[in-house]
C-alpha cells in the first residue's frame, strides 16, 4: 500500500525546493563530503525501542537519502540511518544553514523574523505561565539561532540567555548586547536554574531527544517551563501541503501532539496548552502521568498520510482544462476529501 500511495516519496529524484545558487551548491558539497567518507552514519531504533516500523520514504525535500520510519508501537516518525554524533556537529557548523537558509551568516531580515516570532511566543507565554510579576524571571532559548528570540523578553525585563551549535549566527544577537553561548544546553547550566526554556524548532533536529529533555529538566526550577515548537505532523496539509516538503535530512524524529506529550510525561513534564501545528507548553511536575493508548496513533499518521498524499495527486487535476466536465465528480471527491481531512485531523 505504501509504495502505491507513497511512491513518490521513495524516488531518489532532485530537490523539489526552490534553491538559491549559494544553496545547490551547498548540498553538492555536503553529497561530495558524504561519498568522500567524511560523514559516518549509524542506525537508530525508535525512542521506545522498537527497531524498524513502517518505512515511509526514503528521501528528503532536497533529494538527500533520508530513510524515514513511522513506529507501529507508540507513533513516533525517525530516521534511519542517521548521521552519527561526530558527523552531526561537523554538519551544523559547516553545512546546516548554507544549505537551509543560503547564507553562512544571518542575514538582518533573519534576526528580524526571530524577534518578531520571539513576540508571539512572549505573549503566548505571558497568557499560560502562573508567575506574580514578570520581571526578573529567566529564560533560556536553545538552539537560538541568531538570538532574537530572546529580544522581546529582554526589553519586558525577563534575563535572557541562548545558545546554539553554530557560531556564525550568534554574532549578530551579540551585536544586540544579548548573552549566547556556542554550545548545547549545558553551556548555559552557569547561568541557571531558568523559570523558562525555549525549544523553537530544535527538538525534532536532537539525537536523543529524551536524554535532551531531561538534561533541560535540569536546568529548570521546580515548576519551571518548557515551551516547545516542531513541526506537527498532522499540519502537514496546512503548512507544507506536500509531505516531502516536510521531510528534510537535519530532522530526526516528528511528532504528534500526542506522542510529544507521552516522550515528554517520561521526562516528568505534563502539558498546559498544545496544538497540532505544534506548539505547546509544558510544566515539570513530580505527578504521575497516564499514557492512553499509542498503537491508535499509528493508524492516525498512517491514514493521514495516505489521505494527504491522495489529496495532492487529486491537486494536479486542477491545471487540466481540457476534460473538465470528466472532470466534476473527482474535483467532488476532493472537496469531499479536504473536508474529511480538516474534520479529522
Ligand atoms: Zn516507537
Amino acid at each position: 500500500m505504501k509504495h502505491l500511495i507513497l511512491s513518490r516519496l521513495f524516488n531518489q529524484n532532485k530537490s523539489v525546493m526552490q534553491l538559491n545558487n549559494p544553496q545547490l551548491n551547498a548540498i553538492k558539497k555536503f553529497k561530495q563530503k558524504i561519498k568522500n567518507g567524511d560523514y559516518l552514519f549509524e542506525k537508530v531504533p525508535c525512542l521506545c525501542g522498537e527497531k524498524e516500523g513502517v518505512i515511509i520514504a526514503t528521501r528528503d525535500r532536497y533529494g538527500l537519502s533520508v530513510p524515514t520510519h513511522l513506529c507501529n508501537r507508540c507513533g513516533i516518525m525517525w530516521t534511519s540511518p542517521r548521521l552519527n554524533e561526530s558527523s552531526l556537529k561537523k554538519f551544523y557548523e559547516n553545512d546546516y544553514r548554507p544549505i537551509y537558509v543560503g547564507s553562512p551568516q544571518a542575514p538582518d531580515s533573519f534576526f528580524r523574523e526571530q524577534t518578531k516570532h520571539g513576540e508571539k511566543i512572549y505573549n503566548f507565554i505571558c497568557k499560560h505561565i502562573e508567575s506574580e510579576s514578570h520581571s526578573q524571571l529567566k529564560v533560556f532559548d536553545i538552539g537560538c539561532g541568531a538570538g532574537g528570540t530572546l529580544l522581546p523578553f529582554k526589553n519586558n525585563g525577563w534575563l535572557t540567555f541562548g545558545c546554539d551549535l553554530g557560531s556564525d549566527y550568534l554574532k549578530r544577537g551579540r551585536e544586540e548586547g544579548l548573552i549566547l553561548e556556542n554550545g548545547d544546553a549545558t553551556s548555559l547550566s552557569r547561568y541557571g536554574p531558568a523559570n523558562l526554556v525555549i525549544l523553537s524548532h530544535v527538538l525534532e533536529h536532537f539525537p536523543h531527544p529524551l536524554e535532551s529533555i531531561n538534561q533541560i529538566s535540569e536546568l529548570l526550577n521546580e515548576d519551571g517551563y518548557l515551551y516547545i515548537e516542531v513541526p506537527g505532523i498532522f499540519n502537514i496539509h496546512r503548512t507544507y501541503g506536500d509531505i516531502l516538503l516536510f521531510l528534510q535530512n537535519a530532522h530526526l524524529y516528528h511528532f504528534t501532539l500526542f506522542t510529544l506529550s507521552s516522550l515528554m510525561s517520561r521526562a516528568g513534564f505534563k502539558i498546559i496548552m498544545g496544538d497540532q501545528i505544534i506548539c505547546a507548553l509544558f510544566q515539570k511536575t513530580k505527578e504521575n502521568i497516564e499514557n492512553e493508548n499509542q498503537k491508535n496513533e499509528y493508524y492516525r499518521i498512517l491514514f493521514y498520510l495516505y489521505f494527504i498524499e491522495i489529496f495532492r495527486r487529486m491537486n494536479i487535476l486542477k491545471y487540466t482544462s481540457i476534460f473538465n466536465k470528466a472532470l466534476i465528480p473527482v474535483k467532488r471527491t476532493r472537496n469531499m476529501l479536504r473536508k474529511l481531512i480538516n474534520m479529522i485531523w
